[in-house]
């Protein structure tokens, strides 16, 4: 995660994000959009850790904060734009916005040791050799990568 502040920058890295399951507002947008819960959860979580990292560099304020969303991932940008922008109302990140860079899936092939990059949503054959022996490296989780505060 790179955190920008106003006038410095200073460069935090993360490894990849993992989403935990949280409570509080979130069991309440899960009411309203139950078929978001999976974004529903993601987005609290998002807010929660950057709530926090702005807290802790002695920040007040949330202006931006920036997400890589694997293609493989089964995640709706859509749905987790729209449940953040519920879920931020009245936190130091009701005026952040949330930034959604889509990345390219990146998988390995058991049968043919070829590693590979694709734009398509889903990986299920090797582009090289056309196994389905295939492990999924990066491209399917959430990462966030840049909180913009002041
Ligand atoms: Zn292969």
């Amino acid at each position: 995660m790179r955190l920008v502040k106003r006038h410095t920058k200073r460069r935090y890295t993360s490894n990849w994000w993992t989403a935990g399951v949280g409570s509080g507002p979130a069991t309440t947008a899960i009411t309203l959009y139950p078929e978001y819960m999976h974004e529903v959860y993601i987005a609290e979580s998002l807010l929660d850790t950057s709530i926090q990292k702005c807290r802790d560099e002695g920040f007040g304020r949330i202006k931006s904060i920036k997400v890589k969303i694997g293609r493989a991932s089964t995640i709706s940008v859509e749905a987790l734009i729209f449940v953040f922008d519920a879920l931020k109302i009245g936190s130091i990140a009701s005026g952040a916005s949330l930034i959604v860079e889509e990345i390219p899936t990146t998988g390995w092939c058991k049968s043919c040791n070829g590693e590979f990059s694709v734009e398509r949503d889903f990986v299920f054959q090797c582009p090289c050799c056309g196994s389905d022996a295939v492990i999924i490296k990066s491209g399917n989780g959430l990462e966030l990568s840049e909180l913009e505060v002041e």
